[in-house]
């Protein structure tokens, strides 16, 4: 097991390779075994060992330690078989009868669980610019309303790209006695580590970065305080919303390049991003990396990078848009991000996406292909679905 002084000197890229081995015991496995059972022997009054996989099971050990170490937290991660089944999970943390405080641009369905939940037990859902700190602290107790006992954030936000001031929102729920949530799905623990800003819990949709093949979905709840960590564990092993052991075997297979990938990704999307600024069929390119963002200070001061993701909006409107992603041929044309492969869509081609979102807005989510090919299948797919005047 880690020693205290490993838990705070060893760096992400390393934790992301490391965490989770078996012990370097002569002749033991460098890998940890897929288990595959559904009970375990047991006599007598249970106590803290195996018993039902259900209820815990040896295959999500060491992708909970590794993404609790990566996150920062003093316990390990709990995996659920969604990032949605973490954040229903999470959700239901919020008191009956109050309010979720929610970015606007959150992910569509965080926003659709969290109104359901709190449309059944007369609370409310408050949906907010998430970057604007003052905003989000007023929505947390304004006079007149039902109080707030949850701020979600997610920063960067799905598919807009603001970003949120973490460290301050946090510490304002915190002096309104309202718990903070952050969905770090997009900024990675490399990126963002919202627990040491903060924040009372982190989600991950696992399937994304984490996992990084587009080979799985699973998701992850992360917190430091066991009373919250044994709520959502209880709160799993009665929803039932579990990992497969496979699931979880392979997304700690893909955790390992974590590092590899987020830093390729990365420089490749600011790269792109900085030529997309400047190339004359783009009307308008947003990226938290580009000066031109309105967060731009902002992310530069409290993330690690600025995440993989690039919006833009080609001349031509939504047509344009919708003929670009079938003129390209490296890119896939796919919902869903963080894999190795760059995929694109036009977010607006999906009924529930906010209507505040342009209608003409292409989701980039960029892999670690080569740059100088992921360039040239862009430029030409936008000459190809943008007739130039
Ligand atoms: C994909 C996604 C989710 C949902 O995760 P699933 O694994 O698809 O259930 C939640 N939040 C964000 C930011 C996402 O991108």
């Amino acid at each position: 097991m880690t020693t205290e002084q490993q838990r705070t000197t060893l760096s992400p890229a390393t934790i992301a390779v490391a965490a989770g081995r078996p012990a370097h015991a002569q002749g033991a496995p460098v890998n940890p075994p897929v288990v595959l059972t559904s009970t375990y022997v047991s006599t007598g009054v249970p106590g803290p060992e195996m018993l039902y996989a259900r209820y815990n099971t040896e295959t999500w050990l060491p992708l909970e330690e590794a993404v609790g170490r990566l996150e920062q937290a003093e316990l390990p991660a709990l995996v659920f078989s969604s990032g949605m089944a973490a954040i229903d999970a999470v959700l239901r943390l919020a008191a009956p009868g109050t309010a979720i405080v929610a970015p606007r641009h959150a992910y569509l369905a965080t926003l659709t669980a969290a109104h359901e939940l709190a449309g059944r037990e007369g609370g409310a859902v408050r949906e907010v610019d998430i970057a604007d700190t003052d905003a989000v602290a007023a929505a947390l107790a304004p006079a007149g309303e039902p109080r707030a006992s949850v701020l979600w954030i997610e920063s960067p936000t799905n598919p807009m790209l603001e970003v949120a001031d973490v460290p301050a929102v946090a510490a304002a729920a915190r002096a309104a006695g309202v718990l903070t949530v952050v969905d770090n799905t997009f900024a990675t623990p490399l990126g963002q580590r919202p627990l040491s800003q903060g924040a009372d819990v982190v989600v991950h949709s696992v399937t994304k970065y984490l996992a990084g093949h587009s080979d799985v979905v699973l998701g992850a709840a992360v917190t430091s305080d066991p009373e919250l960590r044994a709520r959502l564990h209880a709160r799993r092993t009665t929803g039932g919303a579990i990992a497969g052991p496979w699931e979880a075997w392979l997304a700690l297979r893909g955790l390992r390049t974590l590092a590899l990938r987020v830093e390729r990704s990365q420089a490749s999307a600011l790269e792109l991003a900085t030529r997309l600024a400047g190339h004359p069929l783009v009307a308008e390119v947003q990226h938290p990396g580009l000066p031109t963002h309105p967060q731009h200070a902002r992310a530069a001061e409290t993330m690690d990078g600025f995440g993989s993701i690039i919006t833009l909006r080609p001349r031509g409107g939504a047509e344009a848009a919708d003929a670009l992603t079938r003129a390209v041929r490296v890119w896939v044309p796919a919902t869903s991000l963080g894999g190795v492969e760059s995929s694109l869509e036009r977010r607006r081609r999906l009924p529930a996406e906010a209507a505040t979102v342009p209608e003409d807005l292409l989701r980039l989510s960029v892999g670690i292909e080569d740059v100088e090919d992921l360039w040239t299948d862009l430029d030409q797919a936008l000459h190809a679905s943008v007739p130039a005047s």
